[in-house]
C-alpha cells in the first residue's frame, strides 16, 4: 500500500484511468513525473505560454517519498525546478497548482478524509461521514512570484502550520485551525451551497481513486497473502487530502498510505517545554474511525452491516447519498454510538463498475504471471498470453510479440527503482494490452478499444475453460476406473500447465478469477501460511 501510494505511483495509476476515462477522472490536477518527463514538462508549458501569453501557471513541485509537506515547493517557470545532484536524480511529481481554491475566513483549507478499504476481493470500500478539516494560518493570496514561498499560505500540512504564530489550538470543532468537516459543509450550507453535491461529487472522487490502485494492489496482494480461505485478510485505513475549489468542485491532492491516529497534539507549556495535550476535533474524528474499523473487521461477526442509530450530534450524513442499513444489533454492543464508516462500494457499484477495466486487464496479468510470488511477467508468459488469447496472426506475429515484448519492457525499466528488475510489471503490461487493442480496433476509441480487447480474451479463456472441461470429464470418466483421483490434485499441477493453458488450471480460471496461483502452491507453505 505505502509502495501505490507514493506520489509517483498514484500519479501513474490515476493518468491510466485519464487516459481511458478523461472526463470521469478530471479531479486529479495535471501532473508530469520527475525525472524522466522533465522536458515533456518544459515543453509543454513553454507551448501553453507562447499559445497565451496572459496565461501563467502556477505548478508545485512535490518529492516521491515525502510527507507532511516536506520538500515542496511552487514554481512559475520549468527553469525553477530545483536542479537534483547526485547520479540518482530525485523522483518526483511536478503538478498543476490549484490557484482558487475555496476560501473559509479567507484561508486556504484542505480535507483529510478516512477510508477504510475493507477489503480488495470482493472490492469494499468505506468512508468516514466525518473527517477533519486542516487550515492555512495566512491569509491566501493567488500565487504570485512573491509570495511562493509563503508556505503557511499555500500548503495546508498541520505540521507545517502548527509551528506558525497563528495556529489555533481551538476545543471547538468549528473554530481554530483544524476542524471538523461536518462544521464546515454546515457553514458552506448555511451559504447556501448544495452540500449534498459536494459530498457525493467526494463519494464518487474516492471510488475512482480506489478503483484506480486497486489492480496494482492485487497483484502484489496474490504474491503475498494467499486467496480464499482460511488465511490472513488484510484491511487498510487511508487518508485521503482533498481541496475543494473556488467552485466546489473536490480535488484529489494525495493519498496517505499510513494517516496519522493521534488523538493528542503538542503545547508548548513553558518556553521549552513540550506536553501531549487531548485535541477534542482529533478525537471526534479518530476514535470513531478505528472503532468502527474494529467493529467491521472482527472475524466473529459474519455479516457486518451499518447501524440506524444515530449518537445524537453533528451528523452531516443525514441527507447525504448514504443510508445507513439497519442491522440487529448484539447485547454488548448497546452502548456503542451509530457507525460513522459507511459503506460506498459495493453500494454504489453499478454507477462505478465500468471503470473497472484496468481491473481486468490485472486479471489477465495475475493468471499469466504463473509461479506464486512473482509480480513481473517474462518473455515466454508475455507469449503465452498472446498465444492463448490468439492476438498473433500474420499481421501480427510471435516476432513482433517479442519486439513489442522487450520495447516496452526496456522502456519501463529504470522508471522507479523496482522496475529494474527483469521482466514486464503490470503498468508496462497494460501498456502493452492498449497497443494491441489499438491494432486491433483502430476505429473506436481508446476505452472500446481497450473494453473490445478485453471481452475477446476473456472469451477465449472461458471457450478453452468450458472446452477443456469437456475433454478432461471425457478423459476422466474413460480413466476413472484405474486412475487415483487423488493424484489429480489441482495444487500439485506443474506451473508449466498453467502458462500453457493445460485443462486443470483453466478449468477454474474464469475471467474474474484470481486464484490461479493459489493451487500452484505447495500443499505444505499453504499450511504454514494458515498457521
Ligand atoms: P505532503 O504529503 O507532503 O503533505 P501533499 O500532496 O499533501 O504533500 O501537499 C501538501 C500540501 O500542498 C497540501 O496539503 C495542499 O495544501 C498543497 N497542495 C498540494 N498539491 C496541490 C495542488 N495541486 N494545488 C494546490 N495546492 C496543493
Amino acid at each position: 500500500m505505502i509502495e501505490m501510494l507514493r506520489k509517483i505511483n498514484l500519479s501513474r495509476a490515476v493518468r491510466t484511468m485519464q487516459e481511458l476515462f478523461p472526463a470521469e477522472y478530471d479531479f486529479y490536477p495535471r501532473s508530469w513525473i520527475l525525472p524522466e518527463e522533465c522536458q515533456q514538462f518544459s515543453t509543454q508549458i513553454r507551448m501553453v505560454k507562447e499559445s497565451n501569453a496572459t496565461l501563467n501557471p502556477t505548478f508545485i513541485v512535490k518529492p516521491d517519498g515525502g510527507s507532511q509537506g516536506d520538500g515542496i515547493y511552487l514554481i512559475r517557470d520549468p527553469g525553477d525546478l530545483k536542479p537534483t545532484v547526485g547520479s540518482q536524480a530525485k523522483q518526483a511529481v511536478v503538478q498543476e497548482y490549484i490557484q482558487r481554491p475555496l476560501l473559509i475566513d479567507k484561508l486556504k483549507f484542505d480535507i483529510r478524509l478516512y477510508v477504510l478499504l475493507k477489503s480488495l476481493e470482493p472490492l469494499e470500500i468505506y468512508i468516514a461521514k466525518e473527517g477533519l478539516t486542516r487550515f492555512c494560518t495566512e491569509p491566501y493570496q493567488e500565487p504570485s512570484q512573491k509570495n511562493l514561498s509563503h508556505v503557511f499560505m499555500h500548503l495546508t500540512n498541520y505540521s507545517l502550520n502548527v509551528h506558525s504564530g497563528n495556529f489555533v489550538h481551538s476545543d471547538s470543532q468549528s473554530t481554530g485551525s483544524k476542524r471538523t468537516l461536518s462544521s464546515v459543509l454546515y457553514r458552506l450550507a448555511a451559504k447556501g451551497v448544495d452540500i449534498k453535491k459536494v459530498w457525493s461529487d467526494i463519494i464518487a472522487l474516492v471510488i475512482k481513486t480506489a478503483i484506480a490502485v486497486v489492480p496494482e494492489l492485487r497483484v502484489h496482494y496474490q504474491a503475498d497473502i494467499p486467496p480464499g480461505k482460511p488465511g490472513p485478510t488484510c484491511f487498510q485505513i487511508l487518508g485521503f487530502d482533498i481541496l475543494l475549489m473556488k467552485n466546489l468542485k473536490p480535488v484529489l491532492l494525495e493519498v496517505n498510505s499510513n494517516p496519522s491516529m493521534r488523538i493528542e497534539h503538542e503545547q508548548e507549556m513553558a518556553p521549552g517545554v513540550f506536553e501531549y495535550v487531548p485535541s477534542p476535533v482529533d478525537e471526534e474524528v479518530k476514535v470513531g474511525v478505528i472503532r468502527d474499523t474494529l467493529r467491521l473487521m472482527d472475524p466473529g461477526r459474519k455479516k457486518p452491516s451499518i447501524s440506524h442509530l444515530r449518537a445524537g450530534r453533528l451528523d452531516h450524513g443525514e441527507g447525504i447519498p448514504m443510508e445507513a442499513e439497519p442491522r440487529e444489533r448484539s447485547p454488548d454492543e448497546g452502548a456503542l454510538p451509530s457507525l460513522c464508516l459507511k459503506q460506498v462500494y459495493p453500494k454504489y457499484a453499478k454507477q462505478f463498475n465500468y471503470l473497472r477495466l484496468v481491473e481486468r486487464i490485472a486479471a489477465l496479468f495475475i493468471r499469466f504471471l504463473g509461479v506464486k510470488g512473482n509480480m513481473r511477467l517474462g518473455p515466454t508468459a508475455f507469449r503465452t498470453f498472446i498465444r492463448t488469447c490468439k492476438l498473433s496472426n500474420s499481421n501480427f506475429s510471435m516476432a513482433s510479440v517479442d519486439i513489442l515484448y522487450i520495447d516496452i519492457t526496456r522502456r519501463w525499466s529504470g522508471t522507479t527503482p523496482e522496475s529494474r528488475e527483469a521482466g514486464m510489471g503490470l503498468q508496462a503490461f497494460v501498456e502493452a494490452f492498449f497497443h494491441l487493442a489499438g491494432r486491433r480496433f483502430k476505429s473506436l476509441p481508446l476505452r472500446e478499444r481497450v473494453a473490445s480487447l478485453l471481452g475477446l480474451c476473456e472469451a477465449q479463456l472461458e471457450a478453452q475453460t468450458t472446452g477443456a472441461e469437456e475433454r478432461r470429464s471425457v478423459s476422466c470418466s474413460r480413466a476413472m476406473p484405474r486412475g487415483n483421483p487423488k493424484t489429480q490434485t489441482p495444487g500439485l499441477t506443474h506451473p508449466a500447465d498453467a502458462l500453457l493453458g493445460s485443462p486443470a488450471p483453466l478449468r477454474r480460471a474464469s475471467s474474474q478469477d484470481y486464484r490461479l496461483h493459489q493451487r500452484l502452491k505447495p500443499r505444505t507453505l499453504r499450511a504454514n501460511v494458515e498457521n
